[in-house]
């Protein structure tokens, strides 16, 4: 290889100066200079281009002028290094041997295409020019030589308005009108009471070159070029200009490709698919990329050029046709195939033309494919010995795994289905429904059997209740950190929320969404996955790992559970971070432990508080005036909060649980709205203006910041008590059950900052413990400590390890208090931070590495220096996030616990996070 791996990274006027004259030209074909590691300098498509050919793969020759080029061209006013002309020149002549053909000859033309090519694909967005080499002239030597004076001319009427196009900026007016070449083609075509293309004859697009030629004229005030050199510089020229051009900028911003990059200029001996019925061109996909089959793929037309396909000027004929009209270059095609994957290793989208029968590959690239298709051509092509198992788990996406976990519409019922709105997708799967709009209304019905989707303008911790017992939850506010989406991912429930289209109506009882008014008790149906909102009910069903991992469906009768399961262990084998989740019920905990949880992380209590009676009893305890009548509502508590943590020890089967002591500020708990008030009231046998008044009394100004966490149990120690007698009462009773259960309760204090709170909180903990062991005579193996969900509590950790055994990072409050930024309230200015690029990404969704990151590892190391063995773990939203968890493992913790549904993400994630570091 003539280029040296440091030429890559320097700027081209830097090294202009050195002796050995810079490379800017690079050949493939008979003689090739690239290959596929030098995509920075040749672009995706040249360094492919080149690669194919040193393989052997039928590729017409040519070359390609480097990405360096294009840089130089933008910092020097558009013009281009001088040794430039000489070089490209000189490669002509090449490709003209190659070919035996002259460019620019009169009775033996060599046309070429002349292409863009960035470092990463960039599809449709930059230019490509066909058929250039043509003129008066050479169309009629093309004509006599082929044969075929309809192809020739065909050729050079696709070719003018090519250049007309992207070199001359003939253009459409707006984007309502008209392609003006298109209009002159189909003014044409209706004079002549024809319909395709395909039917006109030489002379007919003899005339149509007059017309296209005309336009040209009149709208650029110049003539189409009839010299080649010039026609190919103008066209190099167009394809380094379209770098800039407006939809590729917006494409670079998008997907965040830097404008440096630049892209290269790839030309290339033209290969007919026009020559008639035994030429054809078309794109496919090594594999199905929507569901990973080990089929050939893709769609061709019949005497066609490349653009057509994707111009939609005729409908495309499935590949799998060719095997009977084109048997020969179907054969030719399922080699190119095999030997595509054999040698790239992965599946891939390629494009072909066959030219008289011959194959003709024009480009190729790892095709872009469905969550579902990557795990299926990961397993698979680990399985043909095409890549490891290590290759195979990077391959695939971490969220992808979700695909398989959720429900699932009938495709044939959801294409047939009156597609109403579009929101953000924060759930996914499926969901169907009646339309509800208030908590209450989603328990009623759905007693009543049925099933409800829940829509509001937004959601709050009121509403979890009748989140609970929805299929699926629409917000018309609120983006994909709200409240709705939040819950909605910790429960794993369907969620669109933030669709802005969508006119919900609580007192008329409607939703009015793509012009379809629809009332409560209709259907409606959500696509969590896209986003997509649907009038009236989809079919659809639980996915198939679901099935198989409740028992009713047979591990063997399903392919996508093995596939499932064979990611699932390869996972296991590789990842170091143990995985738990948050789990707060028996159910939560048993999903979590089929997905492969290997304890709980985070128990919140207060989630057990919700649940029928319980609320009224935690509403006393919270409205109580003094100890005493606490004391009473909290007696009420015990049994309740002693009966599901037995049920969550039972659940966990001697797995580690983590439960978190009362942690949120009470108004949570407290009735807002006047008649549930009232009725409290009554049960409660106390005046409503006193409920009013101690609600009045707990009232905060910033209850985030107030009296919540560890502040609630130090201010009401009894509270504590309750719970620590609860969870050891139950560890002891399951201990010595008629089937016993080892326990080992991790008992864990919220938002601490100083060790004298924790100390404050564990004294009561140890105290409750020996009261119930000595009672009991159980010995309970425990471990009390704390959440690190304040910066104090990260820069003390070294303190705070003295009393306490483990830390868990709770990244949720952690960010928010970091940050100083309130979760609920960032919505105003979210975007605006994104745009400016102040926020890289939701510091919610993904850990801000230099901010919390920096004070996680700071607590890591401090906890270590005082206990070098203390267990560290983390339990926010973030525990489930790819991207964070990677994070995790590289700060050393020991495990990292998320949501049910996100467990088998995490233990990917988890295995690609240690094959990236090792
Ligand atoms: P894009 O990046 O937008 O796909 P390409 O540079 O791949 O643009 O060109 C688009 C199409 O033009 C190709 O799919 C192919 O069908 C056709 N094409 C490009 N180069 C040649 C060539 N040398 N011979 C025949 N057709 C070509
Ligand atoms: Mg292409
Ligand atoms: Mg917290």
């Amino acid at each position: 290889m003539p280029v040296k791996k440091t030429q890559l990274t320097r700027k081209p006027t830097a090294r202009s100066k050195s002796k050995k004259p810079v490379q800017y030209v690079y050949a493939f074909g008979k003689k090739t200079d690239g290959g596929r590691a030098m995509r920075d300098l040749l672009g995706g498509k040249g360094a492919n281009l080149a690669e194919m050919a040193a393989i052997g793969l039928p590729v017409p020759p040519g070359f390609t002028i480097s990405t360096e080029v294009c840089s130089y061209f933008y910092d020097n006013h558009r013009r281009y290094p001088a040794s430039l002309t000489t070089d490209v020149e000189a490669a002509i002549v090449d490709v003209e041997q190659q070919q035996h053909k002259g460019f620019g000859e009169r009775d033996n033309p060599l046309l070429l295409s002349v292409r863009s090519g960035a470092r990463e694909s960039m599809p449709g967005m930059m230019d490509t020019i066909l058929n250039l080499g043509l003129n008066d002239a050479t169309v009629e030597g093309l004509a006599a030589r082929s044969g075929n004076p309809r192809f020739a001319y065909d050729c050079y009427r696709r070719f003018i308005q090519m250049y007309g196009d992207v070199v001359m900026g003939i253009q459409p007016a707006n984007q309502e009108s008209h392609d003006p070449f298109d209009a002159l083609m189909d003014g044409l075509k209706a004079e002549l009471g024809k319909t395709h293309d395909t039917e006109l004859s030489a002379d007919d697009l003899k005339e149509l070159v007059k017309r296209y030629k005309r336009l040209i004229k009149t709208r650029a005030r110049k003539e189409f070029p009839q010299n080649v050199y010039e026609q190919l510089w103008g066209s190099i020229g167009a394809v380094f200009g379209s770098w800039k051009n407006e939809r590729a900028i917006i494409y670079r911003q998008r997907y965040s490709i830097p404008s440096e990059w630049g892209t290269a200029v790839n030309v290339q001996a033209m290969v007919f698919g026009n020559l008639g019925d035994d030429s054809a061109t078309g794109v496919a996909f090594t594999r199905d990329p929507a569901n990973g089959e080990n089929v050939i793929y893709g769609e061709y037309l019949v005497n066609a050029q490349g653009e057509d396909v994707v111009a939609g000027v005729r409908t495309p004929k499935q590949i799998a046709e060719m095997a009977s009209e084109m048997p020969a270059s179907y054969k030719g095609l399922q080699r190119v195939r095999a030997k595509l994957e054999r040698h790239f290793r992965d599946m891939q989208d390629f494009e072909f033309t066959i030219e008289n029968h011959h194959l003709f590959i024009l480009q190729t690239r790892n095709g872009k494919r469905t969550g579902g298709a990557a795990l299926r051509i990961a397993v698979e092509m680990t399985e043909e010995k095409l890549m490891d198992q290590r290759t195979a788990l990077l391959k695939i996406p971490a969220e992808s795994i979700d695909s398989l976990l959720v429900p699932v519409f009938d495709p044939r019922a959801q294409k047939a289905a009156r597609l109403i709105g579009q929101g953000l997708p924060a759930g996914p799967g499926a969901a169907s429904g009646l339309i509800v709009f208030t908590a209450a209304a989603a328990e009623q019905e759905s007693k009543r059997g049925n099933r409800v989707v829940l829509c509001r303008m937004e959601t709050s911790p009121d509403d979890l209740k009748g989140m609970l017992y929805s299929q699926g939850i629409l917000t018309s506010r609120g983006g994909v950190s709200s409240h709705a989406a939040l819950v909605a991912r910790q429960l794993g429930k369907v969620c669109v929320c933030g669709a802005t289209n969508v006119v919900i109506h609580y007192e008329k009882k409607t939703l009015t969404a793509g012009g379809v008014v629809l009332k409560e008790g209709d259907y409606i149906s959500l696509d969590g996955s896209t986003g997509e909102i649907y009038a009236g009910p989809i079919e659809s069903a639980d996915s198939e790992v679901k099935r198989v991992l409740n028992g009713t469906l047979k591990p063997a009768q399903s392919y996508t559970y093995r596939l499932f399961e064979t990611v699932m262990t390869w996972a296991d084998k590789y990842r170091r971070l143990v995985i738990r989740t948050n789990a707060d019920t028996p159910a939560m905990a048993q999903q979590a432990v089929a997905y492969g949880a290997e304890g709980i992380g985070l128990c919140r209590t207060e989630h057990m508080f919700f649940e029928g009676d319980r609320i009224d009893y935690m509403r006393q305890m919270i409205l109580a005036a003094d100890e005493v009548q606490r004391r009473v509502a909290l007696k009420m508590l015990l049994p309740f909060q002693k009966k599901d943590f037995a049920g969550l020890f039972k659940a966990m089967d001697g797995r580690p649980v983590t439960i978190r002591l009362l942690d949120p500020p009470l108004h949570e708990f407290l009735p807002h709205d006047d008649g549930v008030r009232r009725k409290l009231a009554i049960k409660l046998g106390v005046s409503a203006e006193f409920i009013l008044d101690r609600i009045r009394a707990l009232h905060e100004e910033n209850p985030m910041l107030g009296c919540r966490g560890c502040r609630l149990g130090i201010l009401y120690p009894e509270i504590t008590e309750m719970q620590a007698r609860a969870i050891f009462e139950a560890a002891a009773q399951v201990m010595t059950a008629k089937h016993p259960v080892v326990v080992k309760p991790e008992i864990m204090i919220p938002l601490v900052g100083f060790k004298a709170e924790l100390a404050d909180q564990l004294a009561i903990v140890h105290r409750v413990a020996r009261e119930v062991m000595e009672r009991t005579g159980v010995k309970i193996d425990y471990l009390v400590g704390t959440m690190i969900e304040v910066p104090r509590a990260a820069i003390t950790a070294d303190e705070l390890a003295e009393v306490a055994e483990f830390f868990s990072f709770g990244t949720n409050d952690l960010t928010q208090t970091t940050l100083g930024l309130s979760r609920d309230d960032m919505g105003s200015f979210f975007e605006t931070y994104r745009q400016k690029e102040i926020y890289q990404h939701n510091p919610f969704a993904s850990i801000d590495e230099q901010g919390v990151g920096r004070l996680i590892t700071t607590a890591v190391e401090r906890g270590r220096s005082t206990r070098p063995r203390i267990k560290l773990g983390i339990c926010g939203e973030h525990a489930g996030d790819p991207a964070s968890i990677q994070f995790c493992h590289r700060a050393g913790l020991d495990y990292v616990s998320c949501s049910p549904p996100r467990v088998p993400i995490a233990r990917l994630a988890a295995a690609q996070a240690a094959l990236r570091d090792a």
